[in-house]
């Protein structure tokens, strides 16, 4: 099969055009980046795991009725999925204390928080992804206040099913991070969740040991950033208990 026509390039994923109108291929690369951008690494079989651990959760997240651009996986490093307009905002939601809150507001990393904070920051890589207030976004006419009141309300669902989800396999969800799209039916617009969730864009620790299993590994320099993600696909039942021998595998197309 031709190659399909690429439409971006991202820090760790490349999408092209889709077989059909409206969607596209999300191809997920092990390419890593930390500080948006200014340390640059590759850390092994990580575009295999993500593609695995992000369709796992989307597919999951269908289940209970929460609306995403994940249609189905095609190969090891690619998925399909429904083009949608990024909305240019990440929303975050964290548990407990860990990376830029707790330097921000000097709470000791790993305090639990009174509740769960949701935090929105502007996607901007010049700008170095602010923080923003919702008076910024409405204001600058990046989401309206009903579509924040739509993407504050699925964050929660998430937060509250992947915490139960990843309890199960004795993870804690320290916080994570969600894009969200507009998808167009013609003329109803709906929002739904975009991009991936994986150790890339969550963290995760042992419930037991508080061992990290994501990215802050590699933010860190703390080594065995691959076994992590290996862990978590191989707690959510979706690694081989085998090991690793297919992760480099299938850089192609079917
Ligand atoms: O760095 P910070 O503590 O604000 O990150 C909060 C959460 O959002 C972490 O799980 C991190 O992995 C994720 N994040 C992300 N992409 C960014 C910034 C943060 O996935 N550009």
């Amino acid at each position: 099969m031709a190659r399909r026509r690429q439409l971006y390039e991202g820090k760790a994923k490349i999408l092209f055009e889709g077989p059909e109108p409206g969607t596209l291929v999300q191809y997920f690369k092990d390419d890593a980046t930390a500080g948006n951008g200014a340390k640059h690494g590759i850390i092994t079989g990580k575009g295999v795991l993500n593609n695995r651990i992000s369709e796992y959760i989307m597919l999951r997240l269908q289940d209970i009725g929460i609306p995403t651009h994940f249609i189905r996986r095609i190969n090891m490093r690619e998925q399909l999925i429904r083009e949608v307009e990024i909305i240019p905002l990440e929303i975050v939601v964290r548990n407990i204390a860990a990376g830029s809150i707790a330097k921000r507001l000097g709470i000791p990393e790993g305090t639990r928080l009174p509740r769960s904070i949701v935090e929105y920051y502007y996607k901007n890589d010049a700008l170095n992804d602010p923080m923003v207030a919702e008076e910024h976004i409405t204001a600058f006419g990046w989401a309206c206040t009903h579509d924040m009141d739509d993407m504050v309300a699925m964050a929660l669902r998430v937060n509250d099913f992947l915490t139960g989800l990843f309890a199960g396999v004795g993870i804690s969800l320290v916080d994570f991070k969600l894009e969200f799209g507009r998808l167009w039916e013609g003329e109803e617009m709906k929002i739904i969740l975009a991009d991936e969730i994986s150790p890339d864009n969550c963290r995760l620790w042992d419930s037991k040991t508080s061992e990290k299993l994501d990215k802050d590994r590699f933010r860190r320099d703390m080594g065995q950033v691959e076994e992590a993600y290996q862990e978590v696909a191989r707690r959510l039942g979706i690694l081989p208990e085998a090991g690793n021998g297919d992760l480099k595998g299938s850089e192609t197309m079917q």
